[in-house]
């Protein structure tokens, strides 16, 4: 029972074959979560946008990260991460969709617990409460 080459091997991931490879439709290659561009613009949406690493991508949005928050407990809590239909049916179409459903899902898995800074974000919602209440306070005296 010696000598067995069965041996499964270790392929590093700047060694996928970019048909292995998750691909914006734009044509650039996604390797990594860490990729992504991550903007959190919409915020009175509650939503963080996920962007394609290509800055002249055409479709630039590829998915979305919505969260909530619980302003007694002071706590953000994820709502939704999804990817677009566009970007998602591209990469069934290349990769077959179970294959493609289970990297997304794992990429976005990682943006959520890896890439999002959910502190600032948090420290952010509260900076903006509490300025939005001192408003209100302001004009509801005079
Ligand atoms: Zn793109």
């Amino acid at each position: 029972m010696s000598g067995e080459s069965s041996k499964v091997k270790e392929v590093p991931p700047e060694e996928i074959p970019e048909a292995e490879l998750i691909q914006c439709p734009c044509g650039r290659f996604i390797k990594a979560p860490s990729e992504y561009k991550l903007l959190y613009l919409k915020k009175e949406q509650n939503e963080i946008d996920i962007l394609c690493p290509n800055d002249v991508c055409y479709l630039r949005e590829l998915g979305f990260v919505k969260f909530k928050v619980d302003e007694k407990r002071k706590k953000i809590m994820l709502e939704t991460a999804a990817f677009y239909p566009p970007f998602v049916t591209w990469n069934a179409a290349r990769l077959g969709a179970d294959k493609a459903h289970n990297i997304l899902k794992q990429h976005l898995r990682e943006i959520v617990t890896k890439y999002i800074d959910w502190n600032r974000v948090k420290e952010d919602y509260f900076k903006r409460l509490e300025e939005s209440k001192a408003k209100s306070e302001e004009s509801s005296s005079s």
